[in-house]
């Protein structure tokens, strides 16, 4: 009975939603300043420092494009990307009704982010998701954010098997089958992308891109020839294997 009601709850809230980010999207292309160039639109807010760093941002926006082609093993990607940019979080929350600091929506091939003087969400991620759910179709949330977070590791301090391991042991660090069953349940646990991002790390490096894609289409941790338990197995001993 309560799954009965809460179902067109759901189906009323996530239209309600894309409603509004459809109409936020459109009032954006209508209103804010455009440009275009090697694929992507981009849109800046009148007289915002995005608008004044222009050059910066769509050329670190076309390499991170091209990194993450050269990570995922694709040639190119064709379809154009509208990428647009808010000064302040609560300007993007309010005009795509999201919460976070830098979104996606993979079928529209829309991005957003914050870039202001005191903060920037311009990084891999979000084109990452573009890219990935657009060529190798929808995967299950825990490895399409793994490989996200995987495509901005050189921005961390500590690779993704180092930030894992200093995890084992602790409160912190969350069961193998809870990350994959239930990762939305660890809503602003920033630990279960460092270990999503850390499991792919490890595929991608012992059976290469092809066993990354096996992952992605199967959408769990298994390979034709390895089952999940063996590869968590592998997993582990690589971290044990990593220093600190
Ligand atoms: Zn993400």
């Amino acid at each position: 009975m309560k799954i009965l009601l809460m179902l067109p709850l759901f189906l009323f809230f996530s239209c309600q939603h894309a409603m509004l980010v459809n109409k936020g999207i459109n009032k954006a292309r209508t209103t804010m300043l455009s440009d275009e160039c090697d694929g992507f639109k981009f849109y800046f807010q009148k007289n915002s420092l995005g608008d004044s760093a222009r050059p910066f941002i769509k050329k670190q926006l076309i390499k991170y494009k091209q990194e993450i082609l050269t990570i995922m093993a694709e040639k190119t990607f064709t379809p154009g990307i509208e990428a647009f940019f808010y000064s302040s979080k609560e300007q993007m929350n309010q005009a795509l009704d999201t919460k976070a600091e830098g979104i996606s929506f993979a079928s529209k091939k829309v991005i957003a982010f914050v870039f202001s003087r005191q903060f920037s969400s311009l990084t891999r991620h979000e084109i990452s998701h573009i890219l990935s759910k657009n060529l190798w179709g929808a995967s299950e949330i825990w490895i399409e954010e793994g490989f996200a977070t995987l495509t901005d590791e050189d921005m961390q301090k500590q690779n993704f098997h180092q930030q894992c391991k200093a995890l084992i042991g602790t409160p912190d660090f969350i069961d193998a089958y809870e990350l994959f069953n239930h990762f939305n349940s660890f809503g602003g646990n920033w630990n279960r992308y460092v270990e999503a991002a850390s499991i792919l790390k490890f595929i991608k490096d012992a059976y290469g891109n092809d066993g990354l894609k096996e992952i992605w289409k199967k959408k769990r941790l298994q390979l034709k020839n390895k089952s999940e338990k063996q590869l968590l197995k592998e997993w582990m001993s690589v971290l044990e294997n990593t220093c600190n």
